[in-house]
């Protein structure tokens, strides 16, 4: 067997010690005869995953206890369309800042219940940059201000928390949760779909400051409910658990690592590499990315000719070197580093791009 670097943007590479370990479980979870994905979610087996899942991740991230943590199903896609059902009133403003494809779907999400306000938009000058926070239209009653801390197709990354006063924050971090140390309290909500940093897709992670499931918020059913989930602990219907299952193993995995002080140096000295090497190449690599804002997750670059597209994926491939091949909506290359992507490995894919552009340059 041998396993790829795999440069996947989400479903994304795992810890192989968490799949190993996955694996070892897989017939019979601690001696009791089943695997956890076939036991009743309210048995104690589960709940003891799901209690250690919540408990990890509070300790990962420093969650304050008043802030409530949620693991969910539909994604980040489905997060966002709860957001003004659960926090903003019919009609409400509520405001988005836009800087990147991610920001725009959150978006689309929320138009049809509420008055949403782009309050500033990058997709003028290309989702290059961030609009400068002084440039931002916010509302004076928005319910909450939305935006994206990490665009994944894009590669913009705010690399500091914007400042929106007394309105709550609400980060989308499905791309960069748990990259490094974040200060929660800054927040309003949370939310991130698992599939990148947090473990395998089919769970969501929403945490939410406690008092804001105060609000009363729109109609709606509860299983739309935030309030209503938190109260039966993210288990109103079936719940994912062999997702989260796996997620509470990734826990695990970061906390034994070091947590996210030692996974913020990783990434930085990951992301340095692989900016370095494109911006020390004479423009036969290209990232149009200002500097100040690249993502240290997704890096998405370009080779100075189309037609090296092609054989730069196949060579990479022969290398060991996978899923490097841009977003459809931008073209040429990315390759996503999350916390599981092995320092070799972006060694690898660097030496692979100095080699390739000596043979091709
Ligand atoms: N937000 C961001 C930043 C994302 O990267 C993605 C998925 N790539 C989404 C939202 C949508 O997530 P999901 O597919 O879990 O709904």
């Amino acid at each position: 067997m041998s396993r790829a670097f795999n440069f996947s943007a989400g479903p994304a590479t795992l810890p192989e010690a968490v799949l190993r370990q996955a694996q070892a479980e897989m017939l019979d979870w601690h001696g009791v005869g089943a695997s956890i994905v076939e036991l009743s979610h309210r048995g104690p087996e589960f709940m003891q995953v799901a209690a250690e899942a919540e408990a990890d991740l509070r300790a990962l991230m420093s969650i304050p206890d008043d802030y409530a943590v949620l693991f969910l199903q539909g994604g980040a896609t489905t997060a966002q369309a709860l957001l003004p059902l659960n926090f903003a009133a019919p009609g409400q403003a509520v405001d988005y800042v836009v800087t990147g494809h991610w920001g725009k779907t959150a978006l689309k999400q929320v138009k049809h219940c509420v008055a949403a306000n782009v309050a500033a938009n990058g997709e003028p000058g290309g989702y290059r940059d961030i609009p400068a926070r002084d440039t931002w239209q916010l509302s004076s009653d928005a319910a909450y201000v939305h935006y994206t801390a990490n665009e994944t197709i894009h590669g913009v990354e705010f690399r500091d928390i914007p400042d929106v006063g007394d309105v709550p924050l609400v980060g989308d971090f499905s791309s960069s949760i748990v990259s490094e140390p974040l200060d929660v309290s800054k927040f309003g909500v949370i939310y991130a779909g698992a599939q990148k940093n947090l473990g395998p897709v089919g769970v969501s992670v929403v945490i939410v400051r406690r008092d804001l499931l105060e609000r009363a918020g729109q109609p709606r059913a509860e299983i739309l409910d935030y309030r209503a989930h938190l109260k039966g602990e993210s288990m109103l219907n079936t719940p994912p658990t062999w997702n989260w299952y796996l997620a509470g193993l990734v826990f695990k995995w970061m906390l034994a690592e070091g947590g996210v002080t030692e996974f913020a140096a990783r990434n930085a000295r990951k992301s340095a590499l692989l900016y370095g090497v494109i911006d020390q190449s004479g423009g036969f690599y290209r990232n149009e990315v200002a500097a100040a804002v690249r993502s240290r997750m997704n890096v998405p670059f370009f080779l100075h000719d189309e037609a090296l597209d092609k054989p730069f994926l196949a060579q990479a491939q022969e290398a060991g070197l996978i899923s490097l091949k841009g977003h459809r909506a931008l073209g040429g290359m990315r390759a996503s580093i999350y916390n599981a992507m092995p320092e070799e490995g972006v060694q690898a894919l660097a030496t692979f791009m100095r080699d390739f552009q000596q043979r091709h340059g």
